[in-house]
């Protein structure tokens, strides 16, 4: 094998490399809190927060989301964002948990 030929063939094996991982990361989906996870069970975390148990998180109120917290790092228009009270895991905007602070 000539030198020009394994140049060519370095270089377009880096090439595919970096292809591969930036569509990698754009495809990577940020990780969602889940229901079931201990923090989120203990703060009454639902993806749904109209389905929130109101006998157990009498402060909720019909209308509130994680899309209207203070926390949430999104915008009204985002499906999910991060949200510092869970270090940064996703939540939806639909979700609500009993740390909810209105948004000023
Ligand atoms: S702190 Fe706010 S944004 Fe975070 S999960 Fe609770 S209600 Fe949603």
């Amino acid at each position: 094998m000539n030198q020009q030929r394994r140049t060519f063939i370095i270089y377009a094996a880096t090439a595919s490399s970096i292809s591969a991982a930036a569509a990698f990361a754009q495809k990577a989906t940020p990780e969602l809190v889940k229901e079931s996870d201990a923090n989120a069970v203990a703060l009454g975390y639902s993806s749904d927060g109209s389905k929130t148990d109101v006998k157990k998180y009498p402060q909720y109120a019909a209308g509130q989301s994680c899309s209207g917290c203070t926390l949430y790092a999104g915008t009204s228009k985002d499906a999910s964002a991060a949200c510092p009270v869970f270090g940064g895991k996703f939540v939806s905007g639909k979700g609500w948990c009993s740390a909810w602070v209105k948004k000023a």
